[in-house]
C-alpha cells in the first residue's frame, strides 16, 4: 500500500528547522524512482473525479511532484514562488507565519479567468501556505479545484481551513 511505503521511506528529522518540530524529509523518496512514479500515479488517481485545468505547485518541494503530476494529467504546470523570484510581472499575497510573514507570487498571466486550479504541495501542516495560495488564485480570477499533498499532518487540523475554498483535499499519507 502506497501510504505504508511513503511512511517507511520518509525520514523524520527532530527539531528542524526549530526545536519541537518533527520535519518530514521527503528526500529519501526522491532516490527511489519506482516509488516516485507510483506516487505520481496515486496522486492522479485520487483526483480522477475532479476537473483540473492547471496544476500549481508551491515552492519549493511542491515543484517536485507537481510538475510530474501535471504532465501525467496532461495539463499546464504553474510555479507559485516566494517573493522576488519570478522574472515577469507578478501578483502577490502576503500571509502571517508564527514569527513574521511570507509572500507568495504568481506571474500575472499564470491562469485564464475561470480556470480550475489544483494546488499541490508536499505536505499540509497548518494550511496557512495553501490558504495564501488560494487567495492568490482568486486574485487572478481563477478557481480552486482542490488540493493534493503527499503528506497531511491531520492533527494540526489544516483541512478545516481549506473547505471554504474547496471540499476536495487529498493526501497519500496522513498522520
Ligand atoms: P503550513 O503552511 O503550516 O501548512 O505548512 C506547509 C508548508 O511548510 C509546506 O510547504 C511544507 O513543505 C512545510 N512544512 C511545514 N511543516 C512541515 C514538517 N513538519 N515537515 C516538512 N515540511 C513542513
Amino acid at each position: 500500500m502506497i501510504e505504508a511505503r511513503i511512511k517507511q521511506t520518509v525520514r523524520d528529522v527532530n527539531d528542524f528547522p526549530k526545536p519541537g518540530i518533527i520535519f518530514k524529509d521527503i528526500t529519501p523518496i526522491l532516490k527511489d524512482s519506482v516509488l516516485c512514479g507510483e506516487i505520481t500515479a496515486a496522486l492522479a488517481e485520487q483526483l480522477s473525479s475532479i476537473q483540473i485545468d492547471v496544476v500549481a505547485g508551491i515552492e519549493s518541494r511542491g515543484f517536485l511532484f507537481g510538475m510530474s503530476l501535471a504532465n501525467l494529467l496532461g495539463v499546464p504546470f504553474v510555479p507559485m514562488r516566494k517573493a522576488g523570484k519570478l522574472p515577469y510581472k507578478t501578483v502577490q499575497h502576503s500571509y502571517d507565519l508564527e514569527y513574521g510573514s511570507a509572500t507568495l507570487e504568481l506571474h500575472e498571466d499564470a491562469f485564464l479567468p475561470g480556470q480550475r486550479v489544483l494546488i499541490h504541495d508536499d505536505l499540509l501542516a497548518t494550511g496557512g501556505t495553501v490558504v495564501a495560495a488560494s487567495h492568490l488564485i482568486h486574485k487572478l480570477g481563477a478557481e480552486v479545484a482542490g488540493y493534493s499533498f503527499i503528506i497531511a499532518l491531520d492533527f494540526l487540523n489544516g483541512r478545516e481551513r481549506l473547505d471554504v475554498f474547496s471540499p476536495n483535499h487529498f493526501a497519500l499519507a496522513s498522520y
